[in-house]
């Protein structure tokens, strides 16, 4: 005689199932943006200041206004005038050796990866730095 199923049981059983199918198809875009920076699908808190959380997001993801906006006006992209490469937050929060100067000041190393400034805690200094190099009010 088979038992019946709990119906919390069944629930708990198809978020698990879920979550590791969506695991599973996240591990597998490692060309998206996001991937390195949050492997993971774990939920990862919001900042309480709403608007820094939206700007946190928009720098994990590497849209920012600054970045993209010719995209909507149909400008060419803007370039880094010292590097001559495209700008991006990649380039501008741990590449571009403009501002290696204030990442030490900021971050005490010139050597960083995103992980270390836009991870899952993202660097207690990260909104100084953006407003010292003019980048916040961009995202
Ligand atoms: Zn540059």
């Amino acid at each position: 005689m088979q038992q019946p199923v709990c119906c919390q049981d069944l629930k708990t059983s198809a978020k698990n199932y879920i979550h590791r199918v969506w695991q599973e198809t996240w591990d597998q875009q490692i060309l998206n943006k996001l991937h390195n920076i949050h492997p993971s699908t774990s939920h990862w808190a919001a900042l309480p200041v709403r608007r820094h959380d939206v700007r946190l997001t928009r720098l994990r993801i590497g849209h920012t206004r600054f970045t993209h906006r010719h995209l909507l006006l149909g400008e060419n992209a803007p370039e880094c005038p010292s590097c001559k490469v495209p700008f991006s937050v990649s380039h501008i929060l741990i590449d571009c050796p403009v501002f290696n100067h204030h990442r030490i000041t900021f971050f005490h190393t010139s050597v960083l990866t995103l992980s270390d400034l836009v991870g899952e805690t993202p660097h207690q200094n990260l909104f100084a730095f953006l407003l010292k190099i003019e980048f916040l009010h961009l995202i």
